[in-house]
């Protein structure tokens, strides 16, 4: 079984949230998402926007986003 990276991630968030993810990747998705604190922590995050704004962003992540989670996730 494949393992999606932190970035794959936050590009499938979206259809995950929405339920568009096939079985097989939810469960990918869920499988990185136990092991993996930073998206856990970022899955928050993305959730309390959802709230904020009351929809899912359907477009990628804003090139703004991604150089926060870049700075967030490097090592
Ligand atoms: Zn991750």
């Amino acid at each position: 079984m494949k393992m999606y990276t932190c970035k794959q991630m936050i590009y499938r968030l979206s259809d995950y949230m929405e339920k568009e993810l096939p079985f097989h990747k939810r469960l990918i998705f869920r499988l990185h998402l136990w092991m993996c604190h930073n998206c856990r922590k970022y899955l928050k995050q993305f959730k309390k926007s959802v709230e904020l704004t009351g929809k899912i962003p359907k477009e990628n992540p804003p090139k703004a986003l991604i150089e926060l989670l870049e700075k967030t996730f490097k090592k």
